[in-house]
C-alpha cells in the first residue's frame, strides 16, 4: 500500500517499565484484591506489563488518602507560590525525562515516537508551567452591596477531584486534568484508561520527586464499570471531570447525580466539519484536511471527520487528498519518519474496519485504503471516501480511525446547515481566504472551537470543550480554573457607616 514502510520486526523501545502499581498516598501499592491486568503493545498485541487493577476498595483507599490530604493539608493551606513552585519543578523533570515519557507513550498507545517526543511531551511541559503561573493569581472580588456591608468573594478549591481519562492522549489528558485542579489547591484521584496506564504512573512519580505532598495526587489503573464507576459515584468525591465517549459521559453524569450531585465536566465525542471554500489554496487545504483527520491515527475527539469541499474544487481536491493519503507513511511508530502507527487495540481496529465496510455498502466511493495494513498488530491503511452523503453512517458516527469522508457542498447556507446537523459540537475547521466568509462561518457554526486556516492548535491558554452532546464545560486556559474553584461570599456589617 503506497509508500508505507514495511512492517519488520518491531523495534524494542529500550526503556523499562518501572511503575505498574497503584499510586495511593504517595506510595506504589498493589490492588487490595491483588489483581492485575495486562497492558498491550498495539504493534503486536503482545503484553508489555501486568498492571495493578483497582476496584471499589482501592478507589475508597485513594479517596480517603485524598480527603485527608485536603482536610489536614499541607497542600490547600500552602501558599499559592509554594504550590506553583512544585508545578514548575515538575515541568523541569518532565522535560528532563522526555525520552522515557515519550517511549512509554508510544509503546502503550502506538502513536509515533517523534510525535510524542517533539509535540506532546513539550506541550505538557508548557501546560504545567502555564498553570503554575495561575496558582498565585487566583483571587476573588470585593463588591459594592446595598447597605452597610463589606462584601467579598473567596475563590476556594472544591476538594477531592475525581478524574477519568481516555487512551488517545494519555499524557496530555493527564495534564489537562490534574494541572488546573492542583493549581487551584484541590487534591486528585485520577483513573487512567485501561489501554494506557503506564505514562501517567511514570509522570506521577516525577511529580512526587518535585515535592508534591503525599495523598494530593492518587493514580489508579483499572476498568470503567468497576474503578471508574466507583469514583464517579463516590460520596466523598466533590468534583468529577471526564473525557471519553458520549455514551459513557451519560453514565458518568447519572452516577454523579444519583450519589452526591458532585459537579461534572465532560469532554466527549465529535464529528467535526472541516469546510474547504471555493477560494482556497487547494494544496494547503488538502494538507490541513489530511492532518485534521489523520493526526494520531484518527483517534482525536476533535478530528475533522466530515470534510466538506466546495463543488467547484471538489474533483481536484479528491485527487489530491487521495494522493496524500497514499503517501502517508504507516509503520512501527518507533521508526523515524513514521506518520501513522497502529490503532490502540483490537476492538477499535475491528470497529474501524466495520465502519469502512458500512461506507462501501452505503454507496460511498472508496478512493484508497479500506483494509488492514500488514498482517500483524492493529495497523489500518489510510482510507479516503468520496461521494459521502449526510445520511450515511460514516458521516454521522464517530469512527475514531484513519478514515476521511469527503462531502460536496454548493453554498455557505447549505454547508452551515449541514455542518450543524449533528448531535455533536466539539470543533470545526474553516478554510478560506475571504474574511467575510470566515466571519460568517465562525459565528454560524455551533462548536466549541472553530479553527480558521489551521487545525488542532491546542495551546494551554485556549479553552477546549463542546457544544451540544460533545460535552459540558471548558478545559484549558482561564476557563479550566472555574471547574476547580467554588465561590464563597463573605458578608460583614460595617460599623459606623
Ligand atoms: P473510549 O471509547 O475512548 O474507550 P470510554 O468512554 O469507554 O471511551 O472510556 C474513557 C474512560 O472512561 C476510560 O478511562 C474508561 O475506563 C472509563 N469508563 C468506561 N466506562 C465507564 C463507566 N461505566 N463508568 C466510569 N468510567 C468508565
Amino acid at each position: 500500500h503506497g509508500t508505507a514502510a514495511a512492517l519488520e520486526e518491531p523495534i524494542h523501545p529500550g526503556v523499562s517499565v518501572d511503575y505498574t502499581q497503584l499510586l495511593i498516598n504517595g506510595n506504589f501499592v498493589d490492588a487490595a484484591s491483588g489483581k492485575t491486568f495486562p497492558t498491550l503493545d498495539p504493534r503486536t498485541g503482545e503484553v508489555i506489563a501486568h498492571v495493578s487493577e483497582a476496584d471499589a476498595e482501592d478507589v475508597n483507599r485513594a479517596v480517603s488518602a485524598a480527603r485527608k490530604a485536603f482536610d489536614e493539608g499541607p497542600w490547600p493551606k500552602m501558599t499559592a507560590y509554594e504550590r506553583s513552585k512544585v508545578l514548575l519543578r515538575f515541568a523541569d523533570l518532565l522535560e528532563k525525562h522526555n525520552h522515557e515519557l515519550a517511549t512509554l507513550e508510544t509503546w502503550d498507545n502506538g502513536k509515533p515516537y517523534e510525535q510524542a517526543a517533539n509535540i506532546e511531551v513539550p506541550m505538557i511541559v508548557r501546560f504545567f508551567r502555564y498553570y503554575a503561573g495561575w496558582a498565585d493569581k487566583i483571587h476573588g472580588l470585593t463588591m459594592a452591596a446595598d447597605g452597610p456591608h463589606h462584601v467579598q468573594t473567596l475563590h476556594e478549591p472544591i476538594g477531592v477531584a475525581g478524574q477519568i481519562i481516555p487512551w488517545n492522549f494519555p499524557l496530555m489528558m493527564f495534564a489537562w486534568k490534574i494541572a488546573p485542579a492542583l493549581a487551584c489547591g484541590n487534591v486528585v484521584v485520577i483513573k487512567t484508561a485501561e489501554q494506557t496506564p503506564l505514562s501517567a504512573l511514570y509522570a506521577a512519580r516525577l511529580l512526587h520527586e518535585a515535592g508534591l505532598p503525599e495523598g494530593v495526587l492518587n493514580v489508579i489503573s483499572g476498568f470503567g464499570p468497576t474503578a471508574g464507576a466507583a469514583l464517579a459515584s463516590h460520596m466523598d468525591v466533590d468534583k468529577l471531570a471526564f473525557t471519553g465517549s458520549t455514551d459513557t459521559g451519560k453514565i458518568i453524569l447519572e452516577l454523579a447525580a444519583r450519589s452526591n450531585l458532585k459537579s461534572v465536566t465532560l469532554e466527549l465525542g465529535g464529528k467535526s466539519p472541516f469546510i474547504v471554500c471555493e477560494d482556497s489554496d487547494i494544496d494547503q487545504a488538502v494538507e490541513l484536511a489530511h492532518f485534521a483527520l489523520f493526526f494520531n491515527q484518527g483517534q482525536c475527539c476533535c478530528a475533522g471527520s466530515r470534510t466538506f469541499v466546495h463543488e467547484s474544487i471538489y474533483d481536484e481536491f479528491i485527487e489530491k487528498a487521495k494522493a496524500r493519503a497514499i503517501n502517508r507513511t504507516v509503520g512501527d511508530p518507533f521508526k523515524k519518519g513514521i506518520e501513522q502507527g497502529p490503532q490502540i487495540d483490537k476492538d477499535q481496529f475491528e470497529k474501524i474496519l466495520r465502519y469502512i465496510r458500512y461506507g462501501v455498502d452505503g454507496g460511498a466511493t472508496l478512493e484508497t485504503g479500506g483494509d488492514r495494513h500488514g498482517s500483524k498488530g492493529y495497523y489500518i491503511q489510510p482510507t479516503v471516501f468520496s461521494n459521502v452523503k449526510d445520511d450515511m453512517v460514516i458521516a454521522q458516527d464517530e469512527i475514531f480511525g484513519p478514515v476521511q469522508s469527503i462531502l460536496k457542498f454548493k453554498d455557505l447556507k447549505d454547508v452551515i446547515h449541514r455542518a450543524n446537523n449533528t448531535r455533536y459540537g466539539l470543533a470545526a475547521g474553516v478554510f478560506t481566504k475571504n474574511i467575510d466568509t470566515a466571519n460568517t462561518l465562525t459565528r454560524a457554526l455551533r462548536a466549541g472551537t472553530v479553527w480558521v486556516n489551521c487545525f488542532d492548535v491546542l495551546d494551554a491558554s485556549i479553552p477546549f470543550g463542546g457544544y451540544k452532546m460533545s460535552g459540558i464545560g471548558r478545559e484549558k486556559g482561564v476557563y479550566s480554573l472555574m471547574n476547580y474553584l467554588q465561590v464563597k461570599a463573605v458578608v460583614t456589617p460595617l460599623k459606623n457607616p
